[in-house]
């Protein structure tokens, strides 16, 4: 379910939601796992682009990368790290390989924000690998989390409004894993190394899995795998998306395109 794809400018990537069979799983827009070991592939990364109403989630498994921003701010991310955009009314950022050869890998995840804040002021949580807490279980799983509760462990990432979950979840052979998921929520996982069985489905890598109502799924794996679970609370509102705008009517999206163009991010 997971086609191959490219975006920015030339960063390798495969693209499971925010496609044309998987347009969106509310409030989740989009997520592109990236990853390559040939330079040119990133080298170009992704320039200055606008963003507005919605929120930037990459985290890194492989490589660096610097981002800037409209704001001031600057920084990179690391292995482990992970930055939560929250773009609110709009920022203007790059995202620019800090390296010029070796892996690059990670995940970008998009995260809808309700009306009520879409025109909210940009702000940033930045954290670098060791403020991600890991917890390992007895049943074979180490999980790294970045929001929400996972295996004793909570992640660092608060106050977002739909409440979300969002693990790396790194399965021994023979490891399996019981996550506690917020009934109503929707949820996912990707499969990005080995196999995992997700619910009881067997599930190859780079692969989406969309789960069902329940308040829980059962990961295992036989043979060794390594996946993002993430799952959060829908939003249930109309999305109209352009691009990096996301908001909930055409005329919103004209305004975004106006101020864009306007200087006023
Ligand atoms: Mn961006």
């Amino acid at each position: 379910m997971s086609l191959v794809t490219s975006d920015g400018a030339g960063v390798t990537l495969r693209r499971s939601v925010g496609t044309a069979q998987i347009s969106e799983l509310d409030p989740f827009l989009l997520l592109d796992a990236f990853g390559t070991d040939n330079p040119d592939d990133y080298i170009a990364g992704f320039p200055d682009h606008p963003h507005r109403g919605f929120e930037t989630v990459t985290y890194m498994i492989a490589g660096h990368m610097r981002h800037r921003d409209s704001t001031g701010a600057e920084g990179v991310l690391v292995p482990g790290g992970v930055q939560w955009m929250t773009a609110g009314r709009g920022i203007v950022h790059s995202e620019m390989p800090e390296q010029s050869e070796g892996e690059m890998r990670g995940f970008q995840l998009w995260v809808n924000l309700p009306s009520s804040d879409k025109m909210c002021p940009p702000r940033y949580q930045n954290f670098e690998p060791a403020d991600v807490p890991e917890a390992e279980t007895a049943t074979g799983a180490r999980l790294r989390v970045i929001a929400g509760r996972g295996g004793g462990a909570e992640g660092p990432v608060e106050g977002i409004a739909v409440d979300p979950l969002y693990m790396d979840v790194t399965l021994d052979p023979g490891g399996r894993h019981a996550q506690d998921v917020a009934p109503g929520h929707a949820c996912f996982a990707y499969v990005f190394e080995g196999t995992a069985e997700i619910g009881g489905t067997a599930v190859e890598a780079h692969t989406l899995a969309v789960l069902g109502e329940g308040d829980g799924v059962e990961l295992a794996s036989a043979g060794g795998g390594r996946l993002m679970l993430a799952a959060a609370r829908p939003i249930g509102e109309p999305v109209v998306r352009y691009g990096p705008f996301v908001m909930n009517t055409r005329h919103e999206i004209q305004q975004a395109i106006e101020d864009f163009q306007g200087g006023r991010f």
